[in-house]
């Protein structure tokens, strides 16, 4: 798993104002097309704009390897959109949490693209999501908020007790809350269902987009998998990789995520 710099106490600020949507190539719309995506009017220019936001803040802050805009377009868009072959049946509402976002991946694509879904970003590198909540608000998209955190805490957090009116309740928890839970590139699949999977609730998804080696992290993951009580679903094949989907039946055993675990240097390899 790649290792977050510690807490930055003074994140970079950004400021889009000025900035303008990157033009759509176009093999866009048709390569989309046969994903089955059909985007709604503006969805495009946002995209454009949101990878405009992502290559002019990467000028200061290290963001994406992928700077070429064919490029970008194809590994940031087509490749967050492929979730949507997985995410697309959820209802009105339901709430979506993207762990290791970085500049906003798969999370940012697939939020503009969904306006009926409720996106949260999660990251642990501060200017990552000064970057994101700048980029949101240029957007002016209402259903994406950032969460500043590391997972393995986070996902433990089981809010705090309310009393209100003789109920009792629990507000802000963040463990077993989300409909489904997506990640792209945030380390090995052992350490990545560790992270992801406490956060959904029960019933949810949980969607990690793989590469080629997919089979072989399924398998080397499956006895934390066990442990987690959770199954492999399916693997969607896609035209940029392919999509590990785990079903999540019954709550996560509480000792999930383990801390030291998670962190630990043999973890990230
Ligand atoms: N998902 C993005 C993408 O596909 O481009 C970013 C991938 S980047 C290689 C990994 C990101 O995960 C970094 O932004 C890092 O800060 C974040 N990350 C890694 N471990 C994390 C953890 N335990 N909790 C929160 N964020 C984490």
């Amino acid at each position: 798993m790649p290792t977050p710099p510690g807490p930055s106490r003074t994140p970079l600020t950004f400021d889009f104002a000025s900035v303008q949507p990157l033009a759509a190539p176009a093999w866009l719309l048709e390569r989309a097309g046969a994903m089955g995506i059909e985007f709604d009017k503006g969805d495009v220019e946002k995209l454009g704009l949101f990878l405009a936001c992502l290559l002019e803040a990467n000028q200061r802050a290290n963001l994406t390897a992928v700077t070429e805009h064919d490029k970008a377009w194809e590994r940031h868009v087509l490749d967050s959109l492929t979730l949507l072959a997985v995410l697309g049946d959820l209802p009105d509402g339901a709430t979506v949490l993207d762990v290791g976002t970085g500049g906003g991946l798969p999370g940012l694509p697939l939020a503009i693209c969904t306006p009926h879904l409720r996106f949260t970003l999660l990251d642990a590198t501060a200017k990552k999501i000064a970057f994101l909540d700048a980029t949101i608000a240029r957007l002016g998209i209402k259903n994406c908020t950032t969460l500043h955190a590391r997972a393995e805490a986070a996902a433990h957090d089981i809010g705090t007790r309310a009393d209100a009116k003789g109920v009792t309740k629990r507000e802000g928890a963040k463990r077993e809350q989300f409909d489904a839970v997506v990640a792209r590139a945030v380390g090995a699949m052992r350490v990545l269902a560790e992270i992801t999977v406490p956060f959904a609730k029960i019933g949810g998804t949980i969607a990690l987009i793989k590469g080629q080696k997919a089979p072989a992290e399924i398998e080397e993951a499956q006895p934390v998998l066990h442990e987690l009580k959770c199954v492999v679903d399916q693997v969607v094949p896609t035209p940029t990789g392919q999509i590990v989907v785990l079903a999540k039946r019954v709550a996560t055993p509480r000792l999930f995520p383990r801390i030291e675990k998670v962190n630990s240097k043999k973890a990230r390899k």
